[in-house]
């Protein structure tokens, strides 16, 4: 029987744990915290551990930048809190979204800002009804979504989600989203297919169910570029273009979930940029803060905009909001973040860091226990299997990605198991060379354990 220290018996009585099994967490009980530095997390008896998920796919600049919590400090000193209901401002705010607009990969008209990704995903789809309601197109309102994909866990962005885990027993999806194939090539792919053909038949699929739908109800298609919580799945090189081919045929509004690849992660500023594809708008989060506070932006096209003009010429108030929406202290600290990106030339530098970071992961494809290994720029994850050769995964209930990541952190590296026993990785931005390094040499050997441990 495992005996908790006395910080881990209050945290099991109090704390319910998101995204934890509640179960057995009362058996394992939690990893305490303490510090971090850098790329470097420490526990409450000082091991150190390689922030090998940066948090949760977020913690760009790493812990404790001082420039960063200067910025959250001096703005909580001026202003400590202002909203923008009723037509209010401030400037840490409209500094953000003009710093935004100049940045993003799409035209915008607009900023609205959010807590969280999920709660930006959920304000796109509400979004995507309000401009059809103004736009008198009241049954064009159903949005597209693919399996495997992650949005968020509120009632609408979950819906979107295509991981049965957000839906069961919550009653989810909602009626109106339409669910297509997730661009997994190693998984989804038919015997002798080319990663073009499959990109094709994606893309057929799509249109199929458009038209199945009927195109006048369909309104909108969301996809992350790279894939994260589904299993880091990156798209054959083909499919954005075949897929953007056929949004644009069907006139559906489409957005880009950037909140993982959003700021540089897939080596240029935007995921869809490296993906090739032209959403009308994209949705931000996580390392817009690098994490240290929580902040979130939808970007509104002009068309958009207009149209919602029209509504609230005729209905009033826009009736969507936050109280945190562009709360001043994290405004600041996102403005502070972007610059820092900006100065540092963070991106070029992830771009240049990429070969290294990509080369450890294709000699993982070697490993005998890795069916796949896949990744771009500072985003990666290996997919274990028991049988190579016919890609046949372990038995779930096995837990093979589970006991490889607590082997992980035994071995000082944090990092997270989805789906198929995909062991994923997403390292601050800033990581170095060496500690590229340090992370994949501690990665090797929380993977020969688990090699022992099958046998
Ligand atoms: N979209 C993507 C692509 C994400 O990876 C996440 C979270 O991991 C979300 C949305 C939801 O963001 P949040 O957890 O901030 O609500």
């Amino acid at each position: 029987m495992t005996v908790f220290g006395n910080q881990a018996v209050r945290d099991i009585e109090t704390v319910l744990h998101p995204y934890t099994n509640l179960a057995t967490h009362r058996d394992t009980g939690p990893l305490m915290l303490e510090r971090g530095q850098g790329v470097f997390v420490y526990d409450t008896t000082g091991k150190d551990y390689i922030e090998g998920m940066a948090g949760l796919w977020c913690l760009s600049l790493g812990h404790g930048n001082e420039e960063l919590i200067e910025a959250a400090t001096s703005q909580m000193r001026r202003l400590s809190f202002a909203h923008l209901f009723n037509g209010k401002s401030h400037d840490p705010a409209v500094e953000l979204a003009e710093t935004l607009k100049g940045l993003v990969p799409v035209p915008t008209s607009k900023v609205f800002f959010c807590n969280s990704g999920s709660e930006a995903n959920d304000t796109q789809v509400k979004l995507v009804r309000y401009m059809n309601n103004a736009l008198g197109r009241p049954e064009k309102k159903k949005i597209v979504a693919r399996d495997k994909a992650y949005h968020g866990v509120t009632v609408a962005s979950a819906s979107l989600t295509g991981l049965a885990a957000n839906h069961a027993d919550f009653d989810l999806p909602i009626p109106g989203i339409l669910r297509t194939a997730c661009p997994h090539y190693y998984r989804g792919a038919q015997e002798g297919e080319s990663e073009d053909d499959f990109a094709t038949r994606l893309a057929a699929e799509l249109e199929s169910l458009i038209e199945a739908e009927g195109p006048e109800t369909v309104a909108a298609f969301i996809a992350e570029p790279v894939m994260g919580a589904g299993g880091v799945v990156v798209p054959p090189a083909s499919y954005f273009p075949k897929i953007q081919a056929v949004c644009d045929k069907y006139d559906l509004y489409v957005i880009s979930d950037e909140v993982i690849c959003g700021f540089g992660r897939t080596g240029r500023m935007f995921g869809c940029e490296t993906l090739g594809f032209r959403p009308d708008s994209i949705s931000v989060a996580k390392a817009l803060s690098s994490a240290y506070i929580p902040i979130a932006a939808v970007t509104i096209p002009e068309a958009m905009y207009e149209a919602m003009l029209v509504e609230s010429r005729k209905i009033g108030t826009f009736g969507h909001g936050l109280t945190y929406s562009g709360h001043p202290v994290a405004s600041a600290v996102a403005l502070k973040t972007l610059e820092i990106y900006a100065r540092e030339r963070i991106v070029e530098k992830v771009a240049a860091k990429a070969s290294q970071f990509q080369a450890h992961l294709r000699r993982l494809a070697d490993h005998p226990l890795v069916g796949n290994a896949r990744g771009l720029g500072l985003v990666g994850g290996i997919e274990m299997v028991a049988d190579k050769a016919t890609k046949q995964g372990f038995d779930p209930k096995k837990g093979v990605g589970a006991r490889c990541v607590a082997f992980a952190e035994q071995e000082g590296l944090i990092v997270r198991a989805l789906a198929n026993d995909t062991v994923s990785l997403c390292p601050p931005l800033i990581i170095s060379p060496e500690e590229i390094d340090e992370l994949f040499a501690r990665l090797d050997r929380a993977l020969a354990r688990t090699q022992e441990w099958l046998r």
